[in-house]
């Protein structure tokens, strides 16, 4: 394994801490993934991008991950607590689609903008209606601790008698007393012992769409329970890393962490890893603010807060410059700008593949030049190292790219660097790029001999001095984004910026 000191925040402790795996090489890490019943959206599209550049930057490190991340076709209700309809059974009679209709439709639509953003699938991607009598032995067994307790078929977590031996709210620092004084009594509550407690199992009515037989009656599990159900089976009862958006941390997180002690006197994860939440223009997104952009709108340009189409790599690109426990604020100015830096990088990613070590004759090596290079190397995967800080390496990266850029132009030798610096800057800042960053250059099939035909048709109109068809081509490949680099030697071509 590569010998760097990784540090995690975790929000547990709520301190950086040194990342040692439980059982090293390997890593388990459970995701909370989407709730099914709508298209992936921004508040998607963060957590999977940040989680899937941890688990890219472990791998680099040699740790061996087994990324698990769930897909929630059940028991999560309207509004999040125990009430309420089930989304995907709302939108299935809305849609008039059997629930499952509809949990398919948008887990593959979720696949689909996952892969536009180039992130690397989970090892293992459980649903929640596969995983029905790990849930209900899990309630059993908390009923078994005496933590539990069955009312008409229901079985709600006793949340008050789990608080006289551990501690409920340590994740999310809420205190139990606030809690129960803000608690309304809500509809179906009058089944509850007191507000706090949460739901393991509910007992559904007839006209109920998903449910299934267990002990205390016709019912289906708890939204809570499936995360510990799937995470417990597949990482085991206690695992390296749990990740989840911020916005999940109370309830969700909380009743998790409660029902892995319940049943296993351990905290389920050890590190507990929350990203930020996403604004649009400064604003909370939501359906009834009229600003809720799903990705596909994002892709087509096709929102009316969109000037123009954002490209999947451009929206992966404008997230990793912002550290993930940061808040993210969506506008199209941001979108431009990050649009722009996609490009300078990928176009440093096309010029640093083409370089190859040719020293000249007569220069001597260049200690600064070296040194630069060295240090901002060091530097960037020190962000990494420190809590995922991708915004900070990003900024030291376009420090290595100044350096290529200028080793391309000629003004920096080869001789000056030597071999080792000069592939250590080349692999280096492909590597960061391509496998940390999991920043792809986005282009079509054609491009590449398209760009080659048209650049030769360039340099014969030029030869030929019929400078307005020179004019017409370097116009035409402006147009579509292009631009027409005519240096000394060569010709060749670079995205505009
Ligand atoms: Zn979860």
């Amino acid at each position: 394994m590569k010998s760097h000191q990784l540090k995690i925040y975790n929000t547990l402790s709520r301190e950086k801490e040194e990342f040692q795996a439980i059982n090293p090489p390997f890593v388990g890490m459970y995701v909370c993934g989407p709730t099914v019943y709508g298209d992936a959206h921004l508040g998607h599209a963060r957590p999977a991008v940040t989680f899937d550049t941890v688990n890219r930057y472990l791998s680099y490190l040699d740790y061996r991950v087994r990324y698990v991340r769930n897909i929630t076709d059940v028991g999560h209700l309207q509004g999040d607590a125990d009430e309420g309809e089930d989304k995907i059974a709302k939108k299935a009679k809305l849609e008039q689609l059997e629930p499952m209709e509809v949990a398919q439709q948008y887990t593959d639509s979720y696949h689909r903008d996952m892969a536009a953003l180039n992130t690397w699938k989970p090892s293992i991607e459980p649903r929640a209606t596969g995983h029905i009598p790990e849930q209900i032995a899990l309630v059993e067994a908390i009923l078994a601790e005496g933590l539990a307790y069955e009312v008409n078929g229901s079985v709600y977590f006793d949340v008050l008698k789990y608080n006289e031996s551990y501690k409920y709210g340590k994740l999310s620092g809420r205190i139990l007393d606030e809690l129960m004084s803000g608690s309304r009594d809500l509809d179906g509550q009058g089944e509850k012992r007191n507000p706090v407690d949460f739901a393991l199992w509910k007992n559904a009515a007839p006209e109920h769409l998903m449910k299934w037989d267990s002990p205390w009656g016709i019912g289906f599990p708890g939204w809570h329970l499936e995360c510990t159900a799937m995470s417990s089976k597949y990482l085991g009862t206690q695992f390296d890393i749990h990740g989840g958006g911020m916005d999940l941390m109370f309830p969700h997180h909380e009743c998790e962490i409660a029902q892995g002690n319940a049943c296993n006197h351990q905290d389920p994860a050890r590190y507990w890893m929350h990203n930020n939440m996403i604004t649009i223009n400064g604003q909370k997104m939501g359906k009834s603010l009229g600003n809720f952009i799903t990705l596909q709108e994002l892709f087509t340009g096709d929102h009316k807060l969109l000037e123009q189409a954002y490209s999947p790599m451009t929206i992966r690109y404008f997230m990793l410059t912002a550290h993930y426990r940061s808040t993210l604020d969506f506008s199209n100015e941001a979108l431009q700008a990050a649009q722009k830096g996609y490009k300078k990088l990928i176009n440093g990613l096309r010029i640093a593949r083409s370089l190859e070590f040719s020293p000249e004759s007569g220069a001597d090596l260049d200690e600064k030049q070296i040194q630069q290079i060295e240090s901002s190397i060091a530097a960037a995967f020190r962000a990494m190292d420190d809590d995922f800080n991708t915004a900070q390496a990003i900024g030291h990266l376009f420090n290595l790219l100044k350096k290529i850029n200028s080793i391309f132009t000629g003004q920096l030798k080869y001789s000056s660097l030597g071999e080792e610096i000069f592939n250590k800057l080349k692999d280096t800042f492909i590597t960061f790029v391509v496998d940390i960053l999991g920043l792809l250059e986005e282009k079509s099939e054609v491009q590449e001999p398209m760009l080659s035909l048209l650049l030769k048709l360039y340099s014969e109109a030029k030869t030929a001095r019929d400078y307005d068809k020179v004019d017409e081509i370097r116009a035409g490949l402006k147009s579509m984004g292009f631009v027409v680099k005519d240096m000394k030697e060569k010709i060749d071509w670079a995205y505009e910026e």
